[in-house]
């Protein structure tokens, strides 16, 4: 038997792991599965990305190891598109870093910040790498729970004095996952007043920021001021130029907080494939109006979504960003057993909220990266049970 680590036993297993398996298994049984599970994008990739990369894979120079904090042009292509996107100067040399998607830079940060026993504020619920990241640097993970009455924005106030005194860093997570809750300035305005008070580093995931309904735009960290003075924001390509699997994201804002994370980074990885920049570039830079196609696509999957568990009884209300739909639990179920109940009998996978943290009890989460046609076939087997 070989003993495993206790920072990896400490953890839950991983979500997404967990529903594959349960999901597998009914595969095996040959079950027609629709998979609202996990959060990937279904739609390909635009063709000139494709082209960009295929261009520079062709090119030597790419095929050396690329610079650890990623090449300048790419960090000048995401400095231009955060002036275009949110009007906000940025030094691509100090204040951009490239990243192995966003999850990687998630997983590493508070190996550049936490001691052993440090607290780092993570939302409840909320995406799992925040907690993960934090117990691998050996911090403990003190959770904000994210409650309807308050929007499903962590009441800062609520957080106890001591702790928050103690608090070395604070991950938060607009447009949410897996709420696709939204924060407006006035909310980050008091988490920049909250980590001046408490002297806390903040971490805002932005992964969603280009995925919003009904003409809702939503907002960078970094546009409030003082922002840059106490954090950073990641954002990623995955999830707004359908890129899941090429991965490549950003981390930009305060100078400092970028520096120790390239500093972890620059001992355990050797940066994005040079090609893969290249073709970011191409996708920050390029046509943007596949982004407006998938808003159009989610938005219309949402729809039927929605609308269709609507017309059945439920009560879910119409997400206005990201590509989640946040289901509350009819009365007499929990999350899990909602779950289960629609894998064994409509063979629809959607995740238990309670996965994502204790707050979460109460609703599922479907992701809307599943063709229309499927999504209305999901509310016909839905409609032929009784909830
Ligand atoms: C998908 C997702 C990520 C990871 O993005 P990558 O760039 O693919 O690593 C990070 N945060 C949230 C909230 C996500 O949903």
């Amino acid at each position: 038997m070989i003993k495993k680590a206790e920072r990896i036993e400490k953890l839950p297993v991983y979500l997404f792991a967990q529903i594959d398996k349960a999901k597998r298994e009914a595969i095996a049984k040959g079950v027609d599965i629709i998979d609202f599970g996990v959060g990937d994008p279904d739609l390909p990739t635009p063709n000139h990305i494709i082209e960009a990369l295929y261009k520079a894979a062709q090119d030597p120079k790419n095929h050396r190891y690329p610079t650890y904090e990623g090449m300048l042009k790419f960090r000048e292509a995401v400095a231009s598109w955060y002036k275009k996107r949110f009007h906000i100067e940025l030094n691509p040399e100090r204040e951009v870093l490239t990243l192995i998607g966003a999850k990687e830079g998630i997983g590493h940060i508070p190996l550049a910040f936490i001691n052993e026993g440090d607290i780092a504020l993570i939302p409840d619920p909320g995406y799992p790498v925040y907690r993960a990241g934090v117990t691998f640097a050996g911090g403990i993970p003190h959770t904000m729970p994210l409650l309807k009455e308050n929007n499903f924005l962590p009441d800062l106030d609520k957080i106890d004095r001591k702790i928050a005194k103690k608090a070395k860093l604070m991950f938060i997570n607009y447009p949410n996952n897996p709420i696709s809750a939204v924060a407006d300035k006035d909310f980050f305005k008091k988490v920049v007043e909250f980590a001046k008070e408490n002297n806390v580093i903040v971490c805002h995931d932005a992964t969603y920021s280009e995925l919003g309904y009904d003409g809702y735009q939503p907002h960078s960290f970094l546009e409030v001021e003082g922002a840059k003075e106490v954090g950073i924001e990641f954002h990623s390509l995955s999830k707004t130029y359908n890129m899941t699997g090429w991965r490549i994201g950003m981390a930009c804002g305060n100078s400092d907080i970028l520096a120790g994370l390239g500093s972890i980074k620059t001992n355990i990885d050797s940066g994005v494939f040079g090609a893969i920049q290249y073709a970011g570039i191409e996708a920050l830079t390029g046509p943007q109006d596949c982004i407006a196609q998938n808003v159009a696509t989610y938005k219309e999957r949402r729809n039927i979504l929605v609308n269709g568990l609507n017309k059945l009884g439920w009560d879910v209300p119409l997400p206005k960003v990201a590509f989640y739909v946040w289901i509350p639990v009819p009365e007499k179920y929990t999350s899990a057993k909602l779950c289960e109940t629609l894998l064994e009998k409509c063979g629809i996978v959607m995740t238990p909220g309670n996965g994502f943290g204790k707050s979460g009890e109460g609703y599922i989460r479907a992701a809307l990266t599943v063709d229309k046609s499927r999504i209305e076939e999901a509310i016909k087997r839905i409609g032929s049970l009784k909830f």
